[in-house]
């Protein structure tokens, strides 16, 4: 997208990530004439972009798709002078400012640096988890529930995203399975209810999944009842995974301060350990997790990033 053989490409305003906190940030950053440009990753609109609806973005009573939610916030951000090049940053040197930014295919240097990048899901570690992904062990229902028409599944997780994409699973699978390794679920109230009165949805209580079984594909899952010690095999066809979240944040360790779990620590500005870099979505926030408490993180960031190029100009 940008002449890599010039020196680096100087920007006003960078911001890693084009999830809900990324476009948000680049929308308040261009109406701001900042023309910021966006270094987006390989997932355009976040994780938001991989579940089916979703139902709490305010603005959208009947629920809106979560990739059309992406592509929208990205034609608003665009519409006002953000750019966005679909690079992986790959390095960051914050200690010299103005910022450098390395990605799979350039150079940059930024007077601000808003760090959008979100998290991806932790693993399982088991046997069999790696080997078989892609090949019945799935992180994204709304990308693979297509392939389990009338076959088995199950869920392993207990929180809101679990429990949604579970839902979601019941319009392909004959069975979804929900394994949980507590008696009760984290997630809200009405999606519990939902889940609990499905005909197709069952739960596995006080159970973790010790090794994914197969062939060439996924067979089933060995569970263990944490309680008991009893172990099963429970047959299905395929198995997805939403146990939580690790930030995005390893390309800024030891430059920023992060908490124990490497999210990076932010005050009530959105400021991170040097000035000029903020962060904003779940690269900071472990708590909240939702498209709209990140979108307002990156208005928030983006209003900040502002200010600091008003004072140091
Ligand atoms: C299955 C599922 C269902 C969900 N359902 C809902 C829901 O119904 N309602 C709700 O409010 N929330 C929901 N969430 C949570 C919501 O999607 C997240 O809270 C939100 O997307 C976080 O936004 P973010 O911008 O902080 O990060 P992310 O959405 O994680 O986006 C991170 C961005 O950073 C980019 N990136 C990462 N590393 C780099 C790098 N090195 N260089 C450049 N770019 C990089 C990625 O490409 C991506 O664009 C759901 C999440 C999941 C997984």
């Amino acid at each position: 997208m940008f002449d890599q053989k010039s020196s680096p490409q100087h920007e006003k305003v960078i911001v890693l990530g084009s999830g809900p906190a990324g476009l948000s940030a680049a929308l308040y950053a261009a109406r701001a004439e900042l023309n910021p440009l966006v270094i987006g990753g390989i997932e355009p609109g976040g994780q938001a972009s991989l579940t089916d609806t979703i139902e709490n973005y305010p603005g959208f009573p009947d629920g809106v798709g979560g990739a059309e939610l992406g592509e929208l916030f990205q034609k608003q951000a665009e519409k006002f002078g953000a750019r966005i090049a679909y690079e992986m940053a790959t390095n960051v040197d914050l200690k010299v400012h103005p910022f450098s930014v390395t990605t799979d295919s350039g150079q940059y240097k930024a007077d601000s640096l808003i760090i959008a990048t979100g998290a991806s899901p932790i693993h399982l570690n088991v046997p069999g988890e790696k080997e078989f992904t892609g090949k019945g062990v799935s992180y994204c229902a709304t990308c693979d529930g297509w392939f389990y028409k009338g076959k088995s599944v199950a869920v392993v997780g207990g929180g809101d995203s679990a429990i949604e994409e579970a839902l979601f699973l019941t319009r392909f699978a004959s069975s979804v399975t929900i394994i949980h390794r507590r008696d009760t679920l984290r997630a809200g109230a009405i999606l519990q209810k939902r889940a609990k009165e499905h005909p197709s949805i069952s739960f596995l209580w006080n159970s973790v999944v010790e090794e994914v079984q197969g062939d060439t594909k996924v067979s089933g899952l060995r569970v263990k009842n944490v309680i008991t010690g009893e172990i099963n095999t429970l047959p299905i066809d395929g198995v997805f995974i939403f146990i939580g979240h690790n930030p995005n944040t390893g390309l800024f360790s030891g430059q920023l301060d992060m908490d124990e779990k490497g999210v990076i620590r932010v005050n009530t500005m959105l400021e991170t350990s040097i000035p000029g870099v903020f962060a904003a979505g779940e690269a900071a926030d472990s708590h909240f997790r939702q498209v709209i408490t990140s979108a307002g993180m990156g208005a928030a960031a983006a209003i900040q990033a502002t200010h600091f190029l008003e004072n140091h100009s």
